[in-house]
C-alpha cells in the first residue's frame, strides 16, 4: 500500500503527478527523478570513557544540474539512507522553485546528539567532514552543507574549521558550508531565515482571497490561530514571526508535551523556559497537555509542523482539524494523507516552497563568502549621504525639517540583515506568484503539484540549456 512507502518513493509520487504537465523527454524526466550519487560512511568514535563506537552516516547528491549541490546535515537517531535521498531530492526541487542556482543534496548521521558530550560531537563532526572531503563530497564548488534537524551554527563552525585545515590552496574555503556563526563568515539573518520565510509565505497565502474564501477565513494573517509542532530552530522562529505578523500562536508541541494558551503564547518566554528547564512542560501562563500528538489535532486555523517527516498519516489524518497546513518540516504528511486533506478542502502549503527560506539565505551567505565582502559595506555610507541630501533639500524648500520618526522610518540604511530580509521576502513573494500562476493556468488543484511543476520546468530547462542529456 502507498501509505507504507519509503520517504523517497513518497517524494516521487509527487514528482510523477507533476511530470504529467511537463513537456520534456521522458528519459530526461526519469534522470531528474533519480538520485545521482550517495556515499554511505562508517567511522569509529572513541567515546569519553575510552570505548569505541561505530558512527554511521550518508551524504546524497540528488542532482548536479547546478553546482555546487546544497543541503543540510541532520543528526537524528532515526536517520537512514532512504530519508537522506528523499531530503536531497526535495532540495533539488526547492532550490529550483526559489531560483537558487544549486543542485540538491542532504547528509545525515544516525545519532541522537543528546546522548553525546560536546567533545564527542566535535570529534564526530570533524571526522565526518574529513570523510566527506576525502571522497570529494564537500567543497565550495562541489557540495555545501548547512544546518538541519539536530545541528546548528556550532556544528557548521567545526565543519568549516576542519575543511580549512584540509584545503590549503583555495581562497573560497569559507563557502564550503553555510549557517555558520557570523564571526566565521556567517550572514546576519540566516538563523531565523527558515521560520521567517515560512511566515512570509503564509502571509502571501493568507492575502490571497481565492485561497481564503473556500476555507471560510478572512483575508490576512492577522488574528489567525496557529499551532506549531516542534520548538527548535524552525518552530521557534515560525512562532516568533507569526506573532510579529499579528497571528496568535495558541499551541506549541515538543517531543515531550504540548503547551496551550488561548490568549496567545509568549514565545520568547517559552524559549527561555525551555532553555532553562530543558522542556516546554509547565511553562508559565500555559496549560500543559501530556500527549505530544495532540498538537497535530489542535483546532486551529493554521498548523505548522516543524519537527520531522511522516507525522500525519492515514492512521491519524481524520483527527486533523486545521484549515491550513504550512509544511515547515520536510515531508510531514504522507502522500495519501495529503490527498485526503486536500479532498476535505484543507489548504496545504508544501515544504518545497514554504521552508525554502533557509536555503535562500544560505545562498546569500555563499555569495558573500565567495565575494569576500559583507552586503551593504560598499553602499551604506553612500546611501546615507543621499538620504541626508534629500532631507536637507526638503527642509530648505518647505522651510521645516520633516519629523525625526519619519526620517528614521524612510531612510533606513542598507545593512546586511535588512538586505537579507528584503531578499528573502522578494524570493518568497515571487515564488508564491509563480506557483499560483502555474496553478491557475494549468488548472491544478493543489499547491504541491503546482510547486513540483514549477521546479521541473526549471530543472528540465537547465538540462536543455546545458546540452546535458542522460
Ligand atoms: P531542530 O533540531 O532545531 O528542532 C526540531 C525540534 O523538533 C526539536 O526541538 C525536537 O525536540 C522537536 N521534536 C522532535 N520530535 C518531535 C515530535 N514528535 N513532536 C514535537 N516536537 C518534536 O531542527 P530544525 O532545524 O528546526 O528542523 C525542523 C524541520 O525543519 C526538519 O524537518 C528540517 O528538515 C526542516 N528544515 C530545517 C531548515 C533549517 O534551516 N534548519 C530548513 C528547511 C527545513
Amino acid at each position: 500500500m502507498e501509505e507504507n512507502l519509503e520517504f523517497f518513493k513518497q517524494v516521487n509520487i509527487n514528482f510523477d503527478k507533476a511530470a504529467k504537465y511537463i513537456k520534456a523527454d521522458p528519459g530526461l524526466l526519469d534522470y531528474i527523478k533519480k538520485n545521482n550519487a550517495t556515499i554511505h560512511i562508517n567511522f569509529p568514535l572513541v567515546r569519553d570513557n575510552g570505548t569505541i563506537e561505530v558512527i554511521e552516516g550518508w551524504r546524497a547528491q540528488h542532482s548536479n544540474h547546478r553546482k555546487p549541490c546544497k543541503g543540510g546535515i541532520r543528526y537524528a537517531s532515526i536517520a537512514n539512507q532512504d530519508e537522506v535521498k528523499a531530503l536531497a531530492a526535495l532540495m533539488t526541487y526547492k532550490c529550483a522553485i526559489v531560483d537558487v542556482p544549486f543542485g540538491g543534496a542532504k547528509g545525515a548521521l544516525r545519532i541522537d546528539p543528546k546522548k553525546y558530550s560536546v567533545e564527542e560531537l566535535e570529534r564526530i563532526t570533524r571526522r565526518f567532514t574529513y570523510e566527506l572531503y576525502s571522497k570529494d563530497f564537500i567543497g565550495p564548488g562541489i557540495d555545501v552543507p548547512a544546518p538541519d534537524y539536530g545541528t546548528g551554527e556550532r556544528e557548521m563552525s567545526w565543519i568549516l574549521d576542519t575543511y580549512q585545515s584540509l584545503d590549503l590552496t583555495s581562497t573560497d574555503t569559507l563557502g564550503c558550508v553555510t549557517g555558520k556563526p557570523i564571526t566565521q563568515g556567517g550572514i546576519r539573518g540566516r538563523r531565523e531565515a527558515t521560520g521567517l520565510g515560512v511566515v512570509m509565505g503564509l502571509y502571501e497565502a493568507c492575502q490571497d482571497a481565492d485561497l481564503m474564501k473556500p476555507l471560510g477565513l478572512q483575508v490576512g494573517l492577522e488574528n489567525k490561530r496557529v499551532a506549531i509542532q516542534g520548538f527548535g530552530n524552525v518552530g521557534y522562529y515560525s512562532a516568533f514571526y507569526c506573532r510579529q505578523y499579528g497571528a496568535k500562536v495558541v499551541a506549541i508541541g515538543e517531543h515531550d508535551a504540548v503547551v496551550v494558551n488561548e490568549n496567545g503564547i509568549d514565545v520568547e518566554a517559552l524559549k527561555a523556559h525551555q532553555n532553562e528547564t530543558g522542556s516546554i512542560k509547565n511553562a508559565p501562563n500555559c496549560k500543559t497537555l501530556p500527549n505530544r500528538e495532540d498538537i497535530l489535532y489542535f483546532d486551529c486555523d493554521i498548523l505548522i509542523p516543524a519537527a520531522l517527516e511522516n507525522q500525519i498519516r492515514m492512521d491519524n489524518v481524520e483527527k486533523v482539524k486545521t484549515k491550513i497546513i504550512a509544511e515547515a518540516a520536510n515531508g510531514p504528511l504522507t502522500s495519501l494523507a495529503s490527498d485526503y486533506l486536500l479532498n476535505k478542502g484543507v489548504l496545504i502549503i508544501p515544504d518545497v516552497y514554504i521552508n525554502a527560506g533557509g536555503v535562500t539565505v544560505s545562498y546569500f551567505e555563499w555569495v558573500k563568502n565567495l565575494s569576500n565582502v559583507r552586503f551593504g559595506r560598499l553602499d551604506k555610507r553612500f546611501q546615507q549621504r543621499n538620504f541626508d541630501n534629500i532631507i536637507n533639500i526638503i527642509s530648505e524648500m518647505t522651510g521645516k525639517r520633516p519629523p525625526e520618526d519619519l526620517i528614521k522610518k524612510y531612510t533606513s540604511q542598507a545593512d546586511e540583515v535588512s538586505l537579507v530580509h528584503s531578499g528573502l521576502q522578494d524570493t518568497m513573494i515571487s515564488s508564491f506568484q509563480q506557483i499560483r500562476d502555474i496553478q491557475k493556468c494549468m488548472e491544478i488543484k493543489d499547491m504541491r503539484t503546482a510547486s513540483f511543476v514549477c521546479a521541473l520546468q526549471k530543472v528540465s530547462r537547465t538540462y536543455g540549456e546545458l546540452g546535458i542529456y542522460p
